[in-house]
């Protein structure tokens, strides 16, 4: 029988291959293959029917090497420890990757946020916050919006912290709506920053992305500002996209803004007019140019890599391909551009929230998307160099340059 997936199993099997390479020495690459410090919490919360339940709940602080912790809070009813680790190791290779000054975290509670009111909603936030906040700050751990979390959620986080503190903290939680210290263009930000790192590949690989056809899996926010922002930056062509309950796909074309109203009236893409249905498999193995996951990890696996056409997978999902759906891609010579880098615009412009929360001075959204694409161009620049220098695909050069980065800052600091 095949092993079950375990994500942070993958995301250790990715460092210990980085740190050999490297060929970092035994403390430092313990280290690094071991998250520094987690909390695990038990949350009473009121239920609208007068009883209280009992949810758990996580923080992983991967690495702080290179600044605060730094990543989201997912509420998901699948949640586990191995998740949130696997996710804030990826963090720390994320902040690391663009640069920023930040190190590794994430967060998640057990539970199905579909199934809870505003009010629950509110009472689980402010929960959290309450029992994590000795280990919150803006120099210790700053958290974000992940899956089904969204900036409504990061106020409450954000107000329930400054009420325990007594004093206003706007950069303690990131990713927050703009009446309250948010960032102009966070929103579209990690698709955004993707659509860039896809079009400095384009250039290096010269590849014409121009009326090519692109396929996005997951429909969410990252999914969504894919789409348009695919046509309209890229004059890409969209011809399928699914969420978890299902896709539609043209060959002619869809129209993304049409498709994501639509989404959004309707809560999935069942029934979109002009498009034939298909299932998550399906799109997978479309003849497209650029495939993007956008959804959750273990999603090109050694099952569906196999059926894998695109000759460019941006992965805007963390995790998406596992090991052994890598090996499959790598041999039929898809560009893979791997998660922590194509996804790093949200944790980029998240850190643009925090340096505007600490001058008390806000940028136009045309300062912020500049700043995103020299960030965004500069990091695919070093893990492209990287790639031709030792010879390998993107995703291990992209550990090479992240992971060496963690390992000198945690040297300097005399950690080993
Ligand atoms: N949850 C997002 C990610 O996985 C954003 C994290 C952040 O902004 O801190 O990159």
């Amino acid at each position: 029988m095949a092993k079950a997936y375990n994500p942070f199993e993958v995301a250790q099997e990715h460092v210990d291959k980085a740190t050999k390479a490297l060929g970092l020495d035994e403390a430092t690459s313990e280290l690094l293959r071991n998250p520094q410090r987690e909390m695990w919490v038990t949350l009473p919360v009121r239920m609208d029917d007068g009883k209280v339940k009992i949810f758990k709940g996580f923080r992983v602080q991967y690495n702080t090497a290179r600044g605060p912790a730094k990543g989201g809070i997912r509420w998901y009813p699948t949640e586990t420890i191995d998740t949130v680790r696997a996710l804030a190791c990826w963090m720390t290779w994320k902040t690391s990757v663009v640069d920023i000054p930040l190190g590794g975290g994430k967060g998640g509670i057990i539970c199905n946020p579909k199934e809870l009111s505003d009010g629950e909603k509110e009472r689980l936030a402010r929960a959290y916050i309450r029992a994590i906040a000795p280990i919150l700050g803006i120099t210790k751990d700053v958290p974000a919006p992940d899956v089904y979390t969204n900036g409504q959620i990061m106020a409450w986080m954000m107000d329930e912290f400054e009420t325990i503190m007594q004093e206003k903290h706007p950069g303690v939680i990131t990713g927050k709506p703009l009446a309250i210290g948010g960032s102009e263009g966070r929103g579209d930000a990690t698709a955004r920053g993707g659509i860039y790192v896809l079009r400095e590949a384009a250039k290096a690989y010269n590849i014409d992305l121009k009326n090519q056809p692109f396929a996005v899996q997951g429909f969410g926010n990252a999914g969504q500002f894919a789409a348009t922002l695919g046509e309209s930056i890229l004059g890409m062509k969209l011809v399928a996209a699914s969420d978890s309950k299902g896709g539609v796909y043209n060959p002619e074309g869809i129209d993304a803004q049409t498709l994501v109203n639509y989404k959004l009236a309707n809560g999935s893409l069942k029934g979109f007019p002009g498009a034939k249905e298909i299932t998550n498999e399906e799109l997978l193995a479309l003849p497209v140019t650029v495939l993007i996951p956008a959804a959750m990890e273990n999603t090109i696996n050694e099952k569906t890599a196999a059926t894998v056409q695109c000759k460019i997978s941006l992965e805007l999902a963390n995790g998406p391909t596992t090991p052994e759906g890598d090996k499959i891609l790598d041999s039929k010579g898809v560009i893979v551009l791997p998660d922590y880098l194509a996804n790093a615009g949200g944790v980029t412009v998240s850190y643009f929230e925090q340096c505007q929360n600490a001058q008390n001075f806000y940028w136009s959204l045309e300062e912020v998307q500049q700043r995103l694409d020299q960030k965004m161009t500069k990091a695919f620049k070093a893990v492209y160099d990287m790639s031709q220098e030792k010879k390998t695909n993107l995703r291990d050069a992209a550990y090479l340059v992240a992971v060496k980065r963690v390992a000198d800052a945690a040297k300097l600091r005399g950690w080993c």
